[in-house]
């Protein structure tokens, strides 16, 4: 069972997010809009969210209205990553729900420091050779 759903439509930072949590330990599955995001989470249960907020189908904002609306998902840690800069973009993240904000470009000690504040190291066990 994976412990972070990562919500991206990109490809390439859908990759980058993939190998910055498989390098740090973290075990996860994708979703590549807030539709399928949904199905994830009413299948299996995830410790967090990595939300791209800017999506087609379901996007970021929808997704987590729907799944605050849930009780199931109420206290669930969702971190809203968007390329919006726009002024007043992180309280619109956090007004739908979102327990943190991401913009990108985003670093990987931003990512990992804003999990970690969240939801501590990794718990799984991995499949991954211990670090050399
Ligand atoms: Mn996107």
């Amino acid at each position: 069972m994976a412990e972070i759903l990562i919500v991206e439509d990109n490809p390439v930072n859908q990759k980058l997010i993939a190998f910055l949590l498989a390098r740090s330990g973290y075990t996860f599955d994708l979703a590549e809009n807030g539709a399928v995001a949904l199905q994830r989470l009413a299948a299996s249960s995830y410790r967090l969210v990595l939300m791209d907020m800017m999506m087609p189908v379901m996007n970021g904002y929808e997704a987590t209205r729907a799944l605050r609306a849930d009780p199931r998902h109420a206290d669930l840690p969702i971190i809203a990553l968007t390329a919006n800069a726009m002024k007043g973009e992180d309280d619109k993240c956090r007004q739908v729900g979102c327990n943190d904000y991401i913009a990108k470009p985003y670093s990987k000690d931003q990512i990992l420091s804003a999990i970690n504040r969240l939801i501590g190291p990794p718990q799984a066990k991995t499949t991954q050779p211990a670090a050399g």
